[in-house]
């Protein structure tokens, strides 16, 4: 399950300015679509129909056919884990920033998660009073540790539908590389609307709808795009 469906969606916070003009795709349960576009054509705006933040305004979105007008943001939030552009921490310990959205995870399962997200030795080595934020006594993370824990996070969430909205787009190359390798592995199996800016880093990807000026201006498989050669708006 899982599955998403976007169906005609028009949406405008201005109706002098509509921002999706009637868009239609679908995430099928388990696969990754990504939605790439200039800065302003409307992806995190996807994401936000998503959770809820707007209903759309013509067509519709479902998830496992219930139109989402039907199902509470509290549910959508128990449903859908996503990875930010940055990570924002709470001025709190690393593992309450990693239980937060399971909270009744042990500490044994934090560990895990935590593993898996490549951060498992400051889990285990840093005293719990110790935050994770910049401050007195606080850890300084690098962003690319920030968003390990944001991952250790929707490891141990494990919800059934994934939104990496630019969840590597603020870190230096390296650790870019680093981190995309980690979020192949947590959206392995499960349904992942990407949002990104570059066609270079969603190479992956089942399908990748480029968006523009409110509709789909392509979509196709990565090495598909790669041959449009004219309007793509980025490689
Ligand atoms: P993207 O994620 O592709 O950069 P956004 O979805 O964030 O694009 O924004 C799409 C357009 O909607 C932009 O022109 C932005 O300025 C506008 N916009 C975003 N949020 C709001 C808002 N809360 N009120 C009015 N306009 C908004
Ligand atoms: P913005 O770009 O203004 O942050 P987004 O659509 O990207 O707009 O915001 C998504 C918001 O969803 C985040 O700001 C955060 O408050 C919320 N959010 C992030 N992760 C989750 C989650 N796992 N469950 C529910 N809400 C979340």
């Amino acid at each position: 399950n899982g599955n998403i469906k976007f169906n005609d969606v028009y949406f405008a916070y201005d109706e002098n300015r509509p921002i999706l003009k009637g868009i239609s795709f679908e995430v099928p349960a388990g696969k990754s679509v990504a939605i790439v576009g200039p800065s302003g054509a409307g992806k995190s705006t996807l994401s936000r129909l998503l959770f809820r933040f707007y209903d759309v305004q013509k067509g519709a979105i479902t998830i496992d056919g219930h139109d989402l007008r039907d199902v509470t943001q509290k549910s959508l939030r128990a449903a859908i884990g996503m990875v930010p552009q940055d990570t924002v921490l709470f001025n709190d310990t690393l593992a309450y920033n990693i239980r937060y959205g399971r909270p009744d995870a042990s500490q044994e399962e934090i560990e895990k998660a935590a593993e898996l997200a490549q951060i498992g030795n400051f889990v285990r080595t840093v005293p719990d009073g110790f935050n994770a934020m910049v401050g007195e006594r606080g850890l300084k993370l690098s962003g690319g540790e920030k968003q390990r824990v944001a991952i250790a996070r929707t490891i141990l969430k494990a919800p059934p539908i994934l939104i990496l909205d630019e969840a590597t787009s603020a870190l230096d190359t390296a650790t870019e590389q680093e981190i995309q390798d980690s979020l192949d592995e947590v959206s392995k199996g499960r349904t992942t609307l990407v949002i990104a800016h570059r066609l270079s880093t969603v190479i992956k990807c089942d399908e990748i709808i480029v968006l523009r000026d409110g509709l789909i201006a392509e979509r196709g498989r990565h090495a598909e795009l790669m041959k449009l050669k004219d309007g793509l708006y980025a490689k």
